[in-house]
């Protein structure tokens, strides 16, 4: 006899009206249970069953969130990873590709973990202050090169202040500095300053402190717009000021926000706000300074060589990535 599905579907909405309405649908879903553990026409193949394992291994991993999870948290959630695993994959990738030793990485690298105000005399923070100044805008490999020439004349802030015109010109003709006068005459005012600042608080240290706790976005904030006083201290250099003096700030720029859209770890290459929480949310898990965390980002996205670590180029470079050793793979979303 042919089943009649209209004149099934007729009778189920007359019983489903009745006070048997509900005895129906109970015995409907008994017999559709029964029928899909029965029927069930398109079994899992074992690519199926592998796709299922590895998307539970996703979960477990954190790298992906469920549905479930998705939806309770709602759209704009976005499941913390394990910043972690990510940075110490990046260090183990850079130390393997330089050709120095853990202790000889450690003792060229390790420093930076150190990058604390409370370390540093005020020639220190002084000089750091000078660094800030002659690496902005200028290839930082010269710059680099070029620190030890300079530090004979630009390290002690007391000298500094009482450079004439006549110093300044004789310090021009010293071949093996920068000789960039304008940057020159700012730190000679930047000492100025600075000596100002030591005599009103008694030292760079207790002036930072000055503005409260060092911890906090707005008093970071605040000390930010004071630090304009300095020449050459913009925006974005204040921030690498701030960055050297261990606090906890990030700057990051085109090569770090490179890899942190690759990462997914920002939605898009302008958002530096969105960077910026990023990379203090890196610094608290991974219980090390931004500083450092900033070196090891830089270092892992940029071009060219770097002698003190022994790499010929970086890892995250811009063109052709070297995706084939890079040991965060497994989180990026670049199609190398
Ligand atoms: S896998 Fe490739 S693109 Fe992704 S972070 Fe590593 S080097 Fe960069």
């Amino acid at each position: 006899m042919e089943l009649s599905i209209d004149d099934l579907l007729a009778k189920v909405r007359v019983i489903a009206r009745t006070p048997r309405g509900e005895l129906l649908r109970q015995i409907v879903d008994l017999i559709y249970e029964r029928v899909e553990q029965e029927y069930d026409d398109e079994p899992l193949t074992p690519e199926d069953l592998e796709a299922i394992e590895r998307g539970r291994e996703d979960v477990n991993q954190g790298r992906y969130i469920t549905l479930e999870e998705y939806e309770r948290k709602g759209e704009n959630y976005r499941k913390p990873l394990k910043y972690t695993d990510i940075f110490s994959k990046m260090e183990a990738t850079l130390k393997e590709e330089s050709r120095l030793s853990e202790e000889d990485f450690e003792r060229n690298w390790g420093i930076f973990k150190n990058y604390h105000y409370k370390n540093d005399s005020n020639d220190d923070i002084f000089w750091k202050l000078v660094q800030v100044v002659f690496y902005s805008g200028m290839k930082a490999s010269i710059v680099t090169s070029r620190m030890p020439a300079l530090k004979k004349y630009l390290y002690d802030y007391k000298k500094v202040k009482e450079y004439d015109t006549e110093f300044i010109d004789n310090i021009m003709n010293d071949q093996s500095i920068i000789r960039n006068k304008a940057k020159i005459d700012g730190c000679v005012k930047n000492a100025v300053i600075f000596d100002k600042i030591i005599n009103i608080n008694g030292s760079f240290s207790n002036y930072l402190e000055s503005f409260g706790d060092l911890e906090g976005e707005s008093t970071l904030e605040k000390l930010k717009k004071d630090l304009k006083q300095f020449k050459f201290l913009g925006p974005i250099t204040s921030y690498h000021f701030m960055l050297d003096l261990g606090l906890k700030v990030w700057k990051p720029d085109r090569v770090i926000c490179r890899i942190l859209k690759r990462l997914r770890l920002i939605d898009n290459l302008e958002d530096i706000d969105q960077a910026i929480r990023v990379g203090r949310e890196i610094a608290v898990q991974v219980e090390l300074p931004i500083r450092y965390i900033d070196i090891i980002f830089v270092m892992y996205g940029q071009i060219g060589e770097e002698k003190t670590l022994g790499l010929k180029t970086g890892i995250c470079l811009e063109k052709n990535p070297r995706c084939s050793i890079c040991r965060i793979n497994e989180y990026c979303t670049y199609q190398n």
